[in-house]
């Protein structure tokens, strides 16, 4: 595999890349078999997400795929490509909606062409659908995907509207926020000490007047894709390798049978204690960020196997957190006294699915449950093999060279930037979301803080990163091999939330996703509140604009001041304070920037966003036994798209 091709594609704003799984091939067979069987059990949630996302996701898919299929005009044509482009930006979100700044996008072919496209395309019969008409296919599916005014966005978080009608995802139907609200207020119970997750595990309808709940699981929504799920999770549980491992499996089972939260939530402890087990896998209804209101959690899975030699970082950091905790800048009455439970590894992972597919996440911290993580910790998993892939694909890509200031700076990231990356990740997975507690009293933040709640959560795991990264002690622990991995940080971090980021934003637009707002926050907080001591300048050099830091310790101490804030926000679910912080700090950019950034990046024909193609594990039998099971690297998307669409959906 010397010349692994790490980029196969690039088409609109979207690079196709892939990753290799380190480690495989030296597994044992039972181990490699359980890796198989959580691989059939994640990809048959796949459809899942699509509905999840927007209700017409799926039939749409499925008209899209079989006119790329079965077409029998000039394939070679304009316009035919940009529908192929169209449909591969569809497969890349899991929908018609862009997956990160989660607008509609659109066919930049005709609806005259999209006319030819239905018509020249045969074996409609293939298609069983409640839609078999021409016609209405050309109609209701060319509705949906070309018209500017309908189902527009599908997570919507402006501040002063239905945030529930104004969001196109499938999570409501005929409710408004405040039904929503009202109905999920009224179970909570005060004196319920370990509150499941109400709503996370289903959808919230009215019908003929009655607001109840669709939930997802066997005999409920979704449940042939269920059944499968846990056909496999059933042998997958056959062969755990630790008793730990086999009853966090039984209480996933029973949740998916029963869809009792509090099964998740038993599931979710025993899943965050199995911290030593070979292979592991994250399979469920996770993050809540395609929600306005933070209730309602997507599908996803990722199936992985321990990386040995990265997970001793993060088992340092892990046991040094209560350091961390000690010493953040935090005010003592938030500090957690005793830091419990934070375990930390490292991963390769196998495959993913659901949400964290194509586009991935490069660290896991879970539960999201926040009287678990108080009472047992959380599980902090950083992904080596997609960092991997990532510094790999990108070097050399010119960005570095545009953006930074001087030699200097190229020479530190060349240096130090696969370090200082991997290390933030840690620090923010392990020692950041898993640090600070409420105030008594205080309730959850998706309760107190509401739309601004990720955000403000994301901004403090940053920032916890952010403060320790220029400490001595990391260098005292072999964390780094030089403080210049900190140096490198600030700078690649203050670059990105002010600058480099903004090339996923269309010009005009507004920042909408959370981890894009809580990096500007940060960035620009600092930044005004050290413009009096110069800690970071603003420099403009043959036109272009640099921000270069002057002062790397005043600039730790300003990380510091805004991580008490955030954190005091959280612990006492101080909502005003949140919004200001977001609504003045994270939501605006400066056009004149932003303008110019966009052109600097143009010249670079970089595309802003990367996702995986996932490598196929393929099982050898004899007679009913499986004997081996074999790894193959795919190097085409749409032919793994397709194949996916065909192996793991039903008609
Ligand atoms: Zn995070």
């Amino acid at each position: 595999m010397e010349n692994f091709k790490y980029q196969t594609e690039q088409f609109a704003d979207i690079r196709i890349l892939r990753y290799k799984i380190p480690g495989f091939e030296e597994l044992d067979l039972d181990k490699k078999k359980q890796l198989y069987y959580l691989y059939q059990a994640a990809l048959w949630g796949r459809d899942i997400i699509y509905d999840q996302n927007y209700k017409h996701n799926i039939e749409i898919r499925k008209v899209l795929e079989h006119i790329f299929v079965y077409f029998k005009g000039n394939r070679e044509k304009k316009e035919f490509k940009l529908f192929e482009i169209y449909l591969k930006r569809l497969w890349f979100s899991n929908g018609i909606h862009h997956h990160y700044s989660m607008d509609k996008f659109y066919p930049e072919f005709s609806k005259k062409y999209w006319h030819e496209l239905v018509y020249k395309t045969d074996s409609w019969i293939f298609i069983h659908s409640d839609i078999d008409n021409l016609n209405i296919i050309e109609k209701k599916i060319g509705n949906i995907i070309f018209d500017k005014n309908i189902d527009t966005k599908r997570v919507n978080l402006d501040d002063g509207i239905d945030l529930v009608k104004s969001s196109s995802n499938n999570f409501y139907e005929n409710v408004s926020q405040k039904e929503v609200e009202e109905f999920y207020a009224k179970m909570v119970d005060e004196n319920d000490k370990y509150p499941p997750s109400y709503g996370l595990n289903s959808k919230l309808v009215k019908e003929n007047g009655i607001i109840k709940e669709k939930v997802w699981k066997i005999g409920g929504m979704y449940s042939a894709q269920i059944e499968k799920m846990v056909y496999w999770l059933k042998k997958a549980k056959e062969l755990s390798q630790s008793k730990l491992q086999k009853s966090a499996f039984e209480k996933l089972i029973e949740f998916y049978q029963t869809g009792d939260l509090r099964k998740f939530d038993e599931y979710s402890i025993l899943w965050l204690q199995d911290n030593n087990s070979m292979v592991d896998a994250v399979h469920g209804f996770i993050e809540n960020y395609g929600d306005p209101l933070g209730k309602k959690a997507s599908y996803e899975s990722v199936v992985s196997i321990r990386d040995e030699k990265a997970s001793m970082r993060a088992e340092t950091i892990s046991k040094n957190a209560q350091w961390f905790e000690d010493n953040s800048s935090t005010d003592k009455k938030y500090k957690k006294e005793k830091v419990e439970g934070v375990s930390a590894k490292a991963i390769n992972v196998v495959v993913e699915a659901g949400d964290c597919s194509p586009s991935t996440p490069i660290g896991i911290n879970l539960p999201n449950a926040e009287w678990i993580r108080e009472k047992y910790g959380s599980k902090s998993v950083s992904i080596s093999n997609i960092l991997e892939a990532y510094d790999l694909a990108s070097k050399d890509s010119g960005t570095l060279q545009e953006f930074a200031f001087n030699e200097k700076e190229i020479e530190l990231s060349k240096k130090w930037s696969n370090q200082a990356s991997a290390l933030h990740v840690d620090l923010h997975e392990i020692v950041g979301h898993g640090s600070g507690k409420l105030a008594p009293g205080t309730k959850d933040p998706s309760d107190t803080l509401k739309n601004y709640a990720s955000t403000l959560e994301e901004a403090r795991a940053d920032l916890v990163a952010l403060y320790f990264a220029i400490d001595p002690k990391l260098v005292e622990l072999g964390l780094q091999d030089s403080i210049e991995v900190g140096y490198n940080e600030y700078n690649s971090y203050i670059k990105s939330g002010l600058m480099t980021q903004l090339v996923r934003v269309e010009l005009g637009k507004n920042l909408e996703e959370s981890h894009m707002r809580n990096r500007q926050i940060i960035a620009k907080w600092v930044y005004e509140k050290g413009q009096k001591d110069k800690v970071i300048e603003r420099i403009k050099k043959d036109g272009k604009t640099y921000f270069v830091i002057n002062d790397y310790k005043k600039l730790r101490t300003l990380f510091g001041d805004l991580l008490a804030e955030v954190q005091r926000i959280k612990s006492e679910g101080d909502y005003e304070a949140g919004k200001f912080l977001v609504e003045n700090y994270g939501v605006k950019i400066d056009y004149e920037l932003h303008k110019e950034v966009l052109e600097r990046w143009k010249k670079l024909n970089i595309a802003p966003y990367a996702g995986f193609i996932n490598p196929e594990l393929n099982a050898v039998y004899k007679d009913d036994e499986i004997i081996d099971v074999t790894v193959s690297y795919p190097d085409n998307f749409a032919q793994q798209m397709l194949y996916y669409s065909s192996k793991f959906s039903f008609n």
